[in-house]
């Protein structure tokens, strides 16, 4: 693939999602949607390591700005303080992962710079009056092209919208910038500590390109999701139901008052579809529907419905795929 033509000379400013000294896979998405729009550099929340720094380089990035003083405020304070290095580097577009903090975030970053902003997108891309988002609207029936009437935009994009591409031009290390940010006097709330969830060998929810979610229908046995799901190298996603219960944390709800994931595939076991669970599914790349009642709504919006029970289906199903895989 050869790589776009920026469309402006403009700085693109890509803020670099990180677990640790990893950025995270969302991150590489952005770095590849922004190749299409202008210089790219990168903003890194914290102190970034020099590993980093190198991979940066490999992807496009000319300069990473890090700002080690903001790893400690809250997401509102976070859009502020990057503000100032979006007018430092004279940015005309800036691009987040869509993720449920980073919205907060970018719109605070939008309100300190005058921008435009469109979240939970599918894809950016240039246009002749600046970059165009494109977004999916009631169940992905829709689709919506925007663009702001600013000349700067902040554009949140979904992870797993675009497939991550290295660029063909060979890695520079690129400069780093450190900006001296600080908690500002008037911050209407602080960080005061910070615990990290266990470690788990899954992939992030909002992140997994792979997610298998269980409702009601488990009854509370999340034994065969879970398989299924590590069979597959995905994450585990609940409905309320099931969190309410108590059978799994309530992290790992997805919809309308929880997580919106768009994974490349979602599996629904025992999940009937509902309107506030699809509000965080639907844009799904795939949907799989395992579902005992052949009139489940779930069924409406499913790729691929299997009328089953549950505990016979998905079993299976993992054992096939770890026979595909070994074979
Ligand atoms: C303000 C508000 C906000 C909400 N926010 C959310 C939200 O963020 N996320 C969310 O998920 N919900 C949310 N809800 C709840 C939502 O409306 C539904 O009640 C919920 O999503 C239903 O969960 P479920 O599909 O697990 O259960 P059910 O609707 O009871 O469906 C269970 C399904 O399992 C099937 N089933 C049963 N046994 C088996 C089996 N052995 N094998 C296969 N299939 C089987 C049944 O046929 C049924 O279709 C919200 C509700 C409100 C009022």
């Amino acid at each position: 693939m050869t790589d776009p033509t920026p469309a402006t000379g403009a700085p693109v400013l890509v803020v670099v999602d990180h677990h640790g000294d990893e950025p995270r896979s969302s991150a590489y998405e952005l770095l590849t949607v922004a190749r299409a729009l202008g210089p790219i550099e990168a903003a890194w929340v914290g102190s970034v390591p020099e590993a980093a720094v190198e991979r940066l380089g490999a992807w496009g990035v000319g300069r990473v700005h890090e700002l080690p003083a903001a790893a400690d405020l809250l997401p509102p304070e976070r859009g502020t303080a990057l503000g100032a290095v979006v007018e430092a580097v004279g940015a005309s577009t800036v691009l987040l992962a869509s993720t449920f903090e980073n919205k907060e975030t970018a719109a605070r970053l939008a309100l300190a710079t005058g921008a435009g902003l469109m979240v939970d997108s599918s894809a950016v891309e240039p246009g002749p009056d600046g970059v165009v988002a494109v977004q999916q609207a009631f169940a992905a029936t829709w689709t919506l092209r925007a663009r702001t009437t600013t000349s700067r935009a902040v554009v949140a994009l979904k992870p797993n919208a675009v497939q991550a591409v290295a660029p063909e031009t060979g890695p520079a290390r690129p400069q780093v910038v450190t900006h001296d940010v600080a908690a500002p006097a008037t911050a209407a709330a602080r960080l005061v500590e910070r615990t990290p969830r266990p470690a788990s060998d899954r992939p992030d929810l909002g992140e997994a390109q792979v997610v298998v979610v269980g409702g009601r229908g488990t009854e509370g046995d999340f034994t065969p999701v879970e398989d299924l799901a590590d069979a597959l190298g995905g994450a585990v996603g609940a409905t309320r139901v099931a969190t309410d219960e108590g059978w799994i944390g309530h992290e790992a709800q997805i919809g309308q008052t929880g997580v919106t994931i768009s994974p490349r595939l979602y599996i629904g076991a025992g999940v009937s579809g509902a309107v506030h669970h699809r509000g965080g599914m639907q844009s799904s790349g795939t949907i799989v529907a395992v579902n005992s009642d052949p009139e489940s709504p779930i069924f409406e919006i499913a790729d691929f419905g299997v009328v089953g029970d549950l505990f016979t289906v998905l079993p299976q199903a993992a054992a096939e795929i770890r026979r595909i895989k070994q074979g």
